[in-house]
């Protein structure tokens, strides 16, 4: 290989490693990744927001219970002094007692009715709630999976990419003389994945800086003698575009 082939060369190189930083810069920071993110929090709020649901209902069932328990008792009280109203009919007075006793506990069977169909109602609304937010549950599930699928075949495509140019980049590395090969490798590893740079009217494209003309009769001359120069400021190969 002349000189006149290894700048192009190499200035094909330099490019392919720019492209395989964006795709892997890309690879990173895929949407989907965020996005997912976002769905867990969400996930976690509806969780928690259902579990506190649950112990509602649980409380709600609970008292439920205590009151249906506590009006059977109360029937259970009625029929017995109604039984024994009867056993005393010919007792004015027990009666009249017995008669004021029933109304009583009438009175309370009649509110525990009503409180116990008040809590029914409650019941029914919060199970309305939750069935809501089971919904809400699921659809976050189907976005999850569909998220996954097109995190995974994005990311598939790119990495499919990133082989393709990785081996691309290995064929070309070999047309080159090994001892350049090498420098190159050394120099990308050394300046963040971009190995070498063009030279573009006096300034290095790999850091911008602008080459003295002593520096630029330098490289001029290490490019004429050797093929590639090196940047004083940032020491990437410098290459003719
Ligand atoms: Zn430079």
């Amino acid at each position: 290989m002349n000189n006149s082939q290894l700048q192009p060369t190499l200035l094909r190189l330099t490019s392919i490693d720019c492209e395989l930083l964006r795709l892997q810069t890309r690879y990173d920071v895929l949407p989907q990744k965020n996005k997912l993110a976002d769905l867990d929090k969400k996930k976690a709020d509806l969780d928690e927001r259902a579990q506190q649901l649950q112990q509602m209902r649980t409380n709600l069932d609970n008292k439920l219970e205590s009151l249906n328990a506590e009006g059977e008792l109360v029937q259970e009280r009625i029929i017995l002094e109604q039984g024994r109203m009867e056993e005393n009919s010919a007792n004015y007075k027990e009666v009249a007692r017995l008669s004021a006793e029933i109304e009583t506990l009438t009175r309370r069977l009649e509110k525990l009715d009503y409180d116990s169909n008040s809590l029914q109602e409650k019941c029914q609304e919060l199970k309305g709630v939750q069935a809501e937010l089971e919904k809400r549950q699921r659809a976050i599930a189907d976005m999850e999976e569909q998220l996954q699928a097109s995190w995974q075949a994005d990311g598939t495509k790119l990495l499919e990419e990133i082989e393709q140019l990785g081996t691309e980049r290995q064929a070309l590395g070999t047309t080159l003389p090994a001892e350049i090969w090498e420098r190159y490798e050394a120099s990308r590893a050394k300046h963040n994945g971009i190995g070498a740079a063009a030279l573009q009217e006096g300034l290095c494209d790999g850091c911008h800086m602008s080459l003295t003309e002593g520096q630029l009769a330098r490289v001029r001359q290490q490019i004429a003698s050797e093929g590639v120069g090196e940047c004083p400021c940032c020491h990437r190969m410098l290459v003719l575009p």
